[in-house]
């Protein structure tokens, strides 16, 4: 009998999708690609997409009700609530400030030649940077089953938190209640385990049809840029979070990196963070040992608001379209964008290319031509992948240190080798 693990077959799936989408890009011509795409690829595709996407929004409220019930205590909710935004905030302001540096000593943009793509692309407009008080006015719902049915995360985050709290303070009577929450949530991860028997398929559908739309050589023009985000972002995931976990927790990162490696597959075929929520928590619980009290409040708020990966782009993004342009940003200039990119990413949904978006707004912010979103955009759904990877790994590393930091970690479980919730695969 040999086992075979789930997470290695969503693997194996990947790098085939991958080979499969150069061979096809490079053989098959554009129409006949187009119709496989069409009637076979992105329907997969989308249909594992969409299967995840719809436990996300009931879950985060039944596990966030469940988990702020069960810390029964305010002062405690407040003081991790406090401690989950500083270090979303702080690391991603760091994130971009090694971004600055990665793009001033490797200089991406020097010497680089696109003029005509930057000719055919001069309609790009700003992002409207929003008023910073509605940001904090909108995250009351005036209708929480709007917020639900909008999918507004931040608004869902609140009223589920508040719902957890007035439980608590209700005490016996509303017992039931969490109670049900609670039965529900079981049966919603239940669910997640279920579909993610698909994700070899699923995540083969997704990559593959990307690698024949893309092809390598748009890939190959934007080199130096791609390489530059890429290497920051390998910096930030291993060294600054590893760096971090084993500061703040003295818990191995080469642990962590190998039970959490199933989720960042996940984050890297479907570019979204929203999307691996569920099995970021369900992740954080059963194999790093995380309560659920942590992971059900950090892991959606930080989707929602914590896009190192993404602030990482933006950064290395404006150094070279800076670069390309014959620019020099001044000291205060990129001082600028380390704060302008930490609130853009803050406003980034954990949704595919919206950091793109979120981009015009801090090129806005110092200046620099919008035409060079032209220049990013072309590579940017191969980026996607690597920083939403990012991303949610921040979120899962946030959580473990909150963790260990308030006794809600069993290291017992960090450590151990028992992978059963990992569906593994029995064959002969
Ligand atoms: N796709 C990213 C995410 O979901 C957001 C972005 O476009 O940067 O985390």
């Amino acid at each position: 009998m040999k086992k075979i693990n789930g997470t290695l077959k969503i693997l194996v799936a990947l790098i085939l999708g991958i080979i499969f989408g150069l061979i096809l890009n490079k053989l098959v011509p554009t129409n006949v690609n187009n119709e496989l795409i069409k009637w076979g690829l992105a329907p997969l595709g989308n249909m594992f997409l969409r299967a995840i996407k719809m436990v996300v929004i009931p879950l985060v409220l039944c596990s966030l009700i469940v988990g702020t019930a069960s810390i029964g205590d305010i002062k405690k909710l407040g003081r991790i609530g406090g401690k989950t935004i500083l270090f979303y905030m702080t690391t991603t302001a760091f994130a971009v400030t090694v971004a600055l540096f990665l793009g001033n000593i490797l200089k991406p943009g020097a010497g680089f030649e696109g003029q005509a793509i930057i000719n055919g692309a001069s309609t790009v407009e700003a992002a409207k940077a929003p008023f910073i008080m509605d940001i904090f006015t909108n995250i009351i719902p005036t209708n929480p089953i709007e917020a639900l049915v909008k999918g507004d995360m931040l608004q869902i985050i609140f009223f589920a938190i508040l719902f957890g709290v007035a439980a608590t303070l209700v005490g016996e009577k509303a017992k039931p209640v969490v109670e049900f929450f609670d039965n529900v949530n079981s049966v919603l991860l239940k669910i997640i385990d279920l579909i993610m028997k698909a994700a070899p398929i699923g995540v083969f559908a997704l990559i593959s049809q990307v690698i024949i739309s893309q092809g390598t050589s748009i890939l190959l023009s934007l080199f130096k840029y791609v390489a530059v985000v890429v290497v920051g972002l390998f910096i930030h995931t291993f060294v600054i979070y590893g760096g971090a976990l084993k500061t703040f927790t003295r818990l191995s990162p080469i642990v962590f990196f190998k039970k959490f490696w199933s989720v960042m597959l996940l984050a890297f075929s479907t570019s979204s963070s929203n999307a691996t929520i569920p099995v970021n928590i369900e992740t954080c619980n059963q194999k790093l040992g995380v309560s659920e009290k942590i992971s059900s409040f950090t892991i959606p708020l930080g989707a929602t608001i914590n896009m190192d990966g993404t602030a990482i782009m933006q950064g290395v993004a404006v150094m070279f379209i800076a670069q390309v342009f014959g620019i020099d940003l001044t000291f205060h200039q990129q001082l600028m964008v380390i704060l302008t990119a930490t609130l853009a990413s803050i406003g980034t949904a954990g949704v595919p290319s919206a950091g793109v978006v979120m981009l015009t707004m801090v090129l806005q912010q110092v200046g620099l031509p919008m035409e060079g979103v032209a220049l990013v955009l072309s590579v940017d759904r191969i980026v996607d992948m690597f920083r939403t990877t990012t991303n949610i790994t921040g979120d899962a590393i946030c959580t473990a240190i909150i963790a260990k930091s308030e006794d809600d970690l069993d290291t017992n479980v960090y450590y151990s080798n028992d992978d059963n919730d990992d569906e593994d695969l029995i064959v002969a």
